[in-house]
């Protein structure tokens, strides 16, 4: 199988300061400066193509320095990227660490608020044809409600991860979702807002797999969620008629021990691996899981972001078997 992945989503120019504590408002405070790629559309869109699946990323970009570092790191991973032109300026983040890891972070979505329905209307040939359209929350919802409808009527697998937390996703967008990808915060913030169930997203990974199997039936009837744990691993809980080939409706997959320096864009290495695993292997649908769970834990053994996506063949070698 060489099937095709589309990223529908968001690229942002990262800037990053190291710094011992967060500023208060009015203070000034200096630290070590970073500047990189980022932005989930794109980070899923690389490690999708690093994980070994032909991927097209469609974005919006400005007409700026940004957008140009967006295509020729495109062009260096050999990742399709097409693009809306925006007179705004291409997104950005505005990322503040302190020295215990904690951040505070401002978002300027610019062109990535440009990403329309009618644009993407005209790639619905693209979204069909592929095997699997992944998405998340970044562009506006109706871009992404446009993408997956698409998808789906041309019989592509929809993989909606449903992130960040504080973008609400409405019951026509979980709708659409064959698989949903939240993480704890995200899980919690959908219990919260379509089943009116209140928890602590710290205590996810912690309550009893058949209470979280019946919360994500209770979400997805119809699709499987797979709900990310960070060091914890993932679960998985699947519709009664669609296992994927597994044997089980729930189960948990353990993480992989690494030496884990940054886990920024983790998330974003799973998804993109879980979709390029769909889309260019016929196997079990634990097996996807558990090589996303790979890609991902090794690429926390690097700092950033897409940078530091693995490849497959880097992660075949560590985790034989
Ligand atoms: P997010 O970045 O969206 O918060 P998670 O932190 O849940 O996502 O991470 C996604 C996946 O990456 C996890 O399900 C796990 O497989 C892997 N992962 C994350 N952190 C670690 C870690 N410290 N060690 C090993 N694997 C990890």
């Amino acid at each position: 199988m060489g099937g095709r992945v589309v990223v529908v989503g968001s690229f942002n120019v990262d800037h990053v300061w190291r710094c011992q504590a967060l500023p208060q408002p009015g203070e000034t405070v200096s630290g070590a400066y970073a500047t990189g790629p980022g932005g989930k559309g794109f980070n899923q869109a690389i490690a999708a193509q690093r994980a070994g699946a032909s991927t097209s990323f469609l974005c919006a970009l400005g007409e700026d320095a940004g957008a140009q570092l967006a295509r020729s790191l495109a062009e260096a991973d050999g990742l399709d990227l097409r693009d809306r032109r925006s007179h705004a300026p291409t997104g950005s983040a505005g990322i503040y660490v302190d020295a215990q890891g904690r951040n505070s972070i401002v978002i300027g979505p610019g062109a990535n608020d440009d990403l329309d329905p009618e644009w993407i209307a005209d790639s619905a040939t693209l979204l069909a044809s592929a095997s699997v359209v992944l998405a998340q929350l970044e562009v506006p919802a109706s871009t992404v409600l446009a993408a997956l409808r698409a998808a789906r009527d041309g019989g592509a697998t929809t993989v909606l991860n449903p992130a960040p937390a504080n973008v609400a996703c409405d019951a026509q967008l979980l709708a659409l979702a064959d698989v949903l990808t939240p993480n704890e915060t995200e899980f919690a913030a959908l219990a919260r807002v379509h089943l009116s169930e209140t928890f602590q997203a710290d205590a996810v990974e912690s309550l009893p797999g058949a209470q979280l199997h019946a919360l994500c039936r209770a979400l997805l009837p119809a699709g499987s969620v797979v709900l990310t744990l960070g060091a914890a691993g993932s679960f998985v809980s699947h519709a009664p008629d669609r296992a994927h080939g597994d044997d089980a409706p729930w189960y948990r997959v353990p993480a992989e021990r690494v030496a884990t320096v940054d886990t920024t864009g983790a998330g974003d290495a799973f998804n993109g691996a879980l979709a390029a695993s769909w889309a260019t292997r016929a196997q079990a649908f634990a097996e996807h899981v558990r090589f996303a769970g790979r890609f991902a834990a090794l690429s926390t053994e690097s700092h950033g972001a897409a940078a530091a996506m693995p490849r497959r063949a880097e992660v075949e070698a560590r985790f034989p078997g």
